[in-house]
């Protein structure tokens, strides 16, 4: 069989620990032997962020703008405990949030569906893509414990020097009070990234917030959407027959689980936070949930949602072999080829990922899988893996779908 020529690079963002080691699995036993690899390779590992400043991870920011489309392997966000353990420099950001303020994008989480791995939701038949607003609100607020009697102001100084007002409250006793803010800009960039992903992935769009009780704050998210919308996505909307659907948070989390899914959830940022989790758990698994930063010019960034699984990495290290669930980034990579198949017309590149993913299923279905899965899942003699034995079960699948000798 020819290998599979892609025209244009992906930016290939290299990362730590077990991930690391499951992403060297993955190129050569899943990639390389079937497409002529082209990627700008930028590796985020820790070391190398300390030995460049971290100049590595804004450089493969950039590089996405040129190219357009990023693989990204899960990355160690450096605590104090990381200062010791690597010999830090400086307590370097976390490159996730870098790369997101410097692409000003969203991120689309949906988890990977597979027989077998039942969602707890009885009803949900296809997955749910929770769109997560990543700026302001509670994030960015500033706070006061009040400890006794006394006002509390918002107030505003424009420009001009001048200055408008308003009461939170006339403390009677002691209290707390909270200010946070939003942008316009930040707030409109959310729901074109959102709006745009709909229309790239053929799925409705939900958005939902407070805004019969928050009448300024949470109205005007649900103001920003709705004049996007109209303005510039209601037609390309209708033309390929999805909608854009506003309803109060309350209400749609009550719809949310009485759906089949299939649909696109935007979330600000704190519901996005915390719905998340629910709807990845409810799902079966964080090694299932693949993730994707899509910003508003239309780069995308693809990785798996999950870390860089250090428990395991440690066992790596001593030598043992593991368990660890390759699946999210096998889709980070899949996600990333189709994307560039479709920018730059490779129906064959498209293909491969198709049948990549499709592979790693049906392996999966076949009852042979890693231990977080054999944990969890419906099926019956199941035959648990380690990460090199699940990966070459894929690679037998793969060539059998691509016809090889
Ligand atoms: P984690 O890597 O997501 O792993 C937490 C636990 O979840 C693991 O110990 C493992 O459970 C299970 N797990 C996660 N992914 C798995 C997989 N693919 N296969 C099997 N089990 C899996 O989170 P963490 O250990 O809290 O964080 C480790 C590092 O990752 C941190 O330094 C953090 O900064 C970084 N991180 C990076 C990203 C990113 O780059 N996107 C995201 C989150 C965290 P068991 O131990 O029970 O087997
Ligand atoms: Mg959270």
């Amino acid at each position: 069989m020819d290998k599979i020529r892609m025209t244009t690079p992906l930016v290939e963002m290299d990362g730590d620990e077990m991930t690391r080691i499951l992403w060297r699995m993955i190129k050569e036993e899943l990639l390389e032997p079937f497409v002529e690899l082209k990627t700008e390779y930028y590796d985020l590992g820790l070391e190398n962020r300390d030995r460049t400043g971290d100049q590595v991870t804004v450089d493969s920011a950039e590089a996405t703008k040129k190219y357009k489309v990023a693989v990204k392997c899960a990355t160690i966000t450096p605590n104090a405990a990381r200062m010791e353990e690597y010999h830090l420099k400086e307590m370097w950001k976390s490159p996730n949030g870098t790369i997101r303020a410097l692409l000003d994008g969203t991120v689309f989480r949906a988890p990977i569906i597979v027989k077998g791995i039942e969602p707890y939701v009885k009803t949900w038949k296809k997955p749910i893509t929770l769109a997560r607003h990543a700026y302001g609100d509670v994030y960015k607020a500033s706070e006061m414990v009040i400890p006794g009697p006394g006002r509390v102001e918002l107030v505003y100084t424009a420009e001009d020097g001048s200055v408008s007002s308003e009461t939170v409250h006339e403390f009677k006793g002691a209290g707390i009070v909270q200010g946070m803010h939003n942008l316009d800009c930040s707030m409109e960039s959310f729901a074109r990234s959102c709006f745009q992903y709909a229309l790239d992935t053929r799925q409705d769009l939900w958005f939902a917030a407070k805004d019969t009780i928050s009448k300024k704050y949470d109205h005007h998210f649900k103001d920003v959407f709705e004049e996007i919308y109209e303005k510039e996505y209601r037609a390309k909307f209708e033309a390929s027959g999805i909608t854009y659907f506003y309803t109060l948070i309350d209400d749609a989390i009550a719809r949310v689980i009485k759906s089949e899914g299939g649909f696109i959830w935007a979330c600000k940022n704190y519901d996005g936070d915390v719905m998340s989790d629910m709807v990845a758990t409810a799902f079966g698994s964080l090694a299932m949930m693949t993730s994707v930063l899509v910003s508003p010019q239309g780069y995308y960034e693809y990785e798996a949602a999950h870390g860089t699984v250090q428990r395991h990495y440690y066992q790596h290290l001593e030598g043992k072999s593991t368990s660890t669930n390759p699946v999210a980034t096998i889709f980070a990579w899949s996600g990333a080829f189709r994307k560039r198949g479709e920018l730059d017309r490779l129906p064959e590149l498209c293909r491969f990922a198709d049948l990549l993913e499709r592979a790693s299923l049906e392996t999966i279905e076949s009852g042979k899988m890693t231990k977080d899965l054999a944990l969890i899942t419906s099926l019956e003699n199941v035959n648990v893996m380690d990460s090199a034995d699940f990966i070459r079960e894929i690679r037998t699948r793969l060539e059998a779908l691509l016809g090889c000798e």
